[in-house]
């Protein structure tokens, strides 16, 4: 089999690459390197640098290719609220340009990198894939339309198409900005530096934290598992943890105090998003292996940004 990965340099497309080439799956990547660091990639996957909307490009690329990884997208929620212009041309322009391509050259299967976001606010929690969706903010819109687009070019042009609504992911060399970093790293950052951790709204919203190579596992078997075409596929962990809870957690795994501001003026966003599983289960034989404890551990000790084995403490922003 060989694949494409839209964005493959990235946080989860890296460790997806990494996977694939160990199952001998021969592996092409299209990063423009906006976030992504091909030096992440192993030396069997063939990197091209270039942007997801270049068109004569992905004609090229896709030459050959069976199953199509489309990750690449701008990825924070509140740059989006600053920004809506730029993730609707890369997010939702981005996948139109794709699935034109894949359209044109003749693709087997694309799979979507979706988002728990497209959810919202919901009445009920866990959140199952037949609720309508409620995106609150222009990422989560880019992610809706991107699927969208995705069912109907598949469907006009015979493709198969399946989108992963993927939770909160974490793990080893996520991507650690300095403005607007994903909450765990940046947590862990600040609690291993003595620093202050500021807890937006009341503590108490809730989200499912979901450990990188469960990820992976679920996007490996979206590439050739049956029956999934035009479905929409939740993955999490399953497990609801609150903001204050997850503080707990990190200072344990580091073994260190957390020094808490709280700003409950602020929001904190919406308050409650689990993922229900039954779906991925059954369509993707899907499992989550590790729990948020173990998957802190995991992140702390194998990261050289956090450089625990060298003993050094030392934290590096990327
Ligand atoms: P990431 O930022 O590490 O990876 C995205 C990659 O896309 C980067 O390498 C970036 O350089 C590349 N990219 C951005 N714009 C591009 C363009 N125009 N052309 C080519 N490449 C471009 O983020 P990630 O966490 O690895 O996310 C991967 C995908 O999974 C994204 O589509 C994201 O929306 C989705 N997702 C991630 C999470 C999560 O918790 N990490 C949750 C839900 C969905």
């Amino acid at each position: 089999m060989r694949v494409l990965i839209t964005g493959g340099a990235g946080f989860i497309g890296a460790h997806l690459a990494r996977r694939l080439v160990q199952s001998n799956v021969a592996v092409r990547v299209l990063d423009n390197l906006s976030s992504g660091d091909p030096s992440k990639l192993p030396p069997e996957v063939s990197f091209n640098r270039g942007d997801v909307r270049d068109v004569p490009k992905l004609w090229s690329l896709l030459q050959g290719v069976d199953v199509v990884y489309h990750l690449a997208a701008l990825v924070s929620v509140p740059a989006s609220v600053l920004y809506p212009r730029e993730y609707n041309d890369v997010n939702v322009g981005g996948t139109v340009a794709l699935l034109e391509a894949c359209r044109d050259v003749g693709v087997k299967r694309v799979v979507l990198a979706s988002s728990a976001t497209v959810y919202g606010d919901q009445p009920r929690q866990p959140v199952t894939e037949d609720m309508p969706p409620n995106p609150a903010v222009p990422y989560a819109v880019s992610k809706m339309a991107a699927e969208r687009y995705l069912f109907t070019i598949g469907r006009l042009s015979g493709f198969e198409t399946v989108a992963l609504r993927i939770f909160n992911a974490y793990g080893p060399e996520q991507p650690l900005p300095p403005t607007h970093a994903p909450v765990i790293p940046l947590f862990m950052q600040q609690i291993i530096g003595r620093g202050s951790v500021v807890i937006f709204g009341s503590g108490k919203q809730t989200r499912d934290y979901v450990y990188i190579d469960d990820v992976v596992d679920a996007l490996v078997s979206a590439a050739t598992a049956p029956n999934v075409d035009q479905e929409i596929i939740n993955v999490g962990s399953g497990e609801e943890t609150s903001m204050m809870q997850l503080v707990e957690q990190i200072s344990a795994t580091v073994n260190a105090r957390a020094n808490i501001i709280e700003n409950r003026e602020a929001s904190g966003g919406i308050e409650h998003l689990v993922a229900d599983l039954t779906k991925a289960r059954q369509l993707l034989k899907y499992k989550p292996r590790t729990r948020l404890s173990e998957g802190l551990r995991k992140f702390y000790e194998l990261d050289p940004r956090f450089n625990v084995k060298a003993g050094a403490g030392k934290v590096l922003t990327q």
